[in-house]
């Protein structure tokens, strides 16, 4: 399955939770009601990190980036390449 990296950056997140509303999986807020992006080790603290997934998990990891009002999620594959925002 095609790598990723989820970033967010906490400074421009507002805590609007829409984005683990969406896409709970790769999205939760912590204590400082920053989304941080959940895995191994956990870390709530995570603000980025490399996931792996699927086609399917794609899709929904992007609708989440697009429903961040502040636009502070950013997508990379594994060239380094921006997915998202575009
Ligand atoms: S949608 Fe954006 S502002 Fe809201 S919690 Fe997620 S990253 Fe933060």
């Amino acid at each position: 399955m095609p790598k990723f990296t989820i970033k967010v950056d906490p400074d421009l997140c507002i805590g609007a939770a829409s984005c683990v509303t969406i896409d709970p999986t790769h999205f939760q807020l912590n204590a400082e009601n920053k989304a941080y992006v959940p895995g191994e080790p956990p870390d709530d603290h995570a603000y980025e990190r490399v996931v792996e997934i699927s086609e399917e998990q794609k899709d929904t990891l992007i609708l989440a980036a697009q429903s961040c009002p502040t636009l502070a999620i950013f997508i990379y594959d594994e060239t380094g390449n921006q997915v998202y925002p575009a």
